[in-house]
């Protein structure tokens, strides 16, 4: 790799409040790490943008000196969009500000922002925007894509509460979107990721919720998995939708609340979740506990921000990391089969099958109503291949192509777009389903040059 000419860069420079890294600089390597530890490239810049001036210039010198352009919101992106070898990124993880109305019930959040500091934010006033499971991951991707997680079957997509926003299109352009400003793009960035510029604020409505919840985790034996997961996956047709329960199939980690000759055994882990207090969930987390024998449990009143954070060590960055995801409108009894199989074979104590139930309010808009379609889809699975050396890259990244072969039968033959790991650019049509043509004519308009591309790409023309 080049560097760039030094006159240019520092033109750059000159432009920008934030810092601009380049190869040798000393922050250079901490800023194009991210949290796939399996993702190595070199930018050959790193804008550190810290607001929307230094994002216009930065998308102006991408363009006028041809560079490959990517944008760094949390970092979490499985496949490393985040990053591109040898042009600029624009990284915004130091725009993490988030501001709050609460008389308004709105939030104004930065396109760096981690869930956490949203979390953080809303919660003071007890408020929150449905997110995601790990308080680590970018507000930015996951809106972008459509996001989901504990709140969502009581409170809808993250892009559901999404009212506006600010952009950077490609043309250089600061745009202020909403429901009737500039909506075919306001459409678009609600599912279509990052194809159509960088989003420098969100604007979300708000929803009352904590700062109390009711959550934890109620824990049964791998050997009784068959049981326990059928009884789990007929119970969630009969929840209200301000309860949620996941299932985690993995080997279990040291949890005090479990004995200590459970550590390191099969698991099935239902996770159970639901804003309202412990008296009106009881009924549910009773009819959990029938389904086997409960080898541990730590169900009860939490604050919502502790809860976003439970699974924060079981996904900690720096790991290598190979996903592979299927949506599914029902799991059948053989898709069940599959998954406990797969998940009896491990290869490594970090990798899990987890299932994410979604469906409740999340399932009501139109799926053309936003550019995220799978309004039909009540799981949301995935694989997490999941270990430390890279010496166990192909039997991990076998296990979870195998597993995902397997139960591909079964499964609904779309993918939630965030889900899709690097070698799958050929799901993309899968991710973005029959919103794919309104998108393309979307990304036509507004960036007909394919400036965005690091993401899982609309091609113009394609
Ligand atoms: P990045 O890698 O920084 O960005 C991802 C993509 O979005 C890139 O193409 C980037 O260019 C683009 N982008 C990011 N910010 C902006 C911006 N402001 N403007 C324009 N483009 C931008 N998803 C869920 O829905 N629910 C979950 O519960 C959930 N849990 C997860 C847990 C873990 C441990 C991980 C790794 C991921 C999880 N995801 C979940 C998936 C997550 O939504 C995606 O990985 C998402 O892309 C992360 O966004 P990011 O900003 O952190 O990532």
């Amino acid at each position: 790799m080049t560097k760039m000419n030094s006159e240019v860069v520092a033109g750059l420079r000159a432009a920008l409040r934030g810092p601009v890294l380049e190869p040798g600089d000393p922050d250079y390597d901490a800023a194009r790490t991210i949290w796939n530890a399996m993702i190595e490239r070199r930018p050959a810049l790193i804008a550190r943008c810290t607001g929307t001036a230094d994002v216009l210039a930065a998308v102006g010198f991408a363009r006028q000196h041809g560079l490959p352009l990517a944008v760094r919101g949390g970092g979490h992106n499985i496949a490393g969009n985040a990053l591109c070898d040898d042009g600029l990124v624009i990284d915004l993880s130091d725009m993490r500000g988030v501001h709050v109305d609460p008389q308004a019930c709105l939030a104004w959040v930065d396109g760096g922002a981690l869930l956490s500091d949203v979390d953080h934010e809303t919660q003071a006033f007890a408020l929150a925007v449905p997110l995601g499971i790990n308080s680590t991951t970018g507000v930015g991707g996951l809106t972008l894509g459509g996001g989901f997680g504990w709140l969502s079957r009581a409170y809808g997509l993250t892009v559901d509460s999404l009212v506006g926003a600010e952009i950077v299109t490609a043309d250089g352009l600061r745009r202020h979107i909403g429901p009737r400003q500039e909506p075919d793009l306001f459409w678009a960035i609600r599912g279509g990721g990052g194809n159509f510029g960088v989003v420098t604020r969100f604007e979300f409505a708000l929803h009352g919720v904590g700062p109390d919840v009711t959550a934890g985790l109620v824990v049964f034996p791998h050997a009784e998995g068959r049981d326990v997961l059928r009884r789990y996956r007929d119970l969630v047709d009969t929840l209200p939708n301000d309860v949620s329960i996941w299932a985690v199939l993995r080997k279990a980690p040291p949890l005090p609340f479990l004995p200590a000759d459970v550590h390191g055994t099969g698991m099935v882990a239902l996770a159970v979740f639901s804003p309202q207090p412990p008296a009106q969930v009881a009924p549910v987390v009773d009819e959990v506990r029938g389904f086997g024998t409960v080898l541990g449990e730590h169900v009860g009143a939490m604050p919502y921000t502790a809860w976003q954070k439970v699974f924060d060590p079981l996904l900690a960055p720096g790991a290598r990391n190979y996903w592979k995801s299927h949506n599914f409108r029902h799991l059948s009894d053989e898709a069940l089969d599959v998954v406990l199989r797969y998940a009896a074979a491990v290869p490594t104590p970090h990798c899990e099958i987890f299932l994410g139930l979604i469906g409740g309010r999340a399932n009501e808009p139109a799926p053309d109503a936003t550019a995220y379609p799978h309004r039909d889809i009540q799981f949301a699975m995935n694989v997490h291949g999941r270990w430390l050396d890279a010496a166990d890259d192909e039997r991990v990244t076998g296990w979870a192509r195998e597993f995902f072969a397997a139960a591909a039968p079964h499964a609904a033959g779309s993918v939630y777009v965030n889900f899709l790991t690097q070698d799958e650019a050929a799901r993309v049509r899968e991710a973005y389903g029959a919103n794919y043509d309104r998108l393309l004519q979307v990304k036509e308009r507004y960036d007909p040059q394919n400036l965005f591309r690091f993401n899982h790409n609309i091609r113009p023309g394609g």
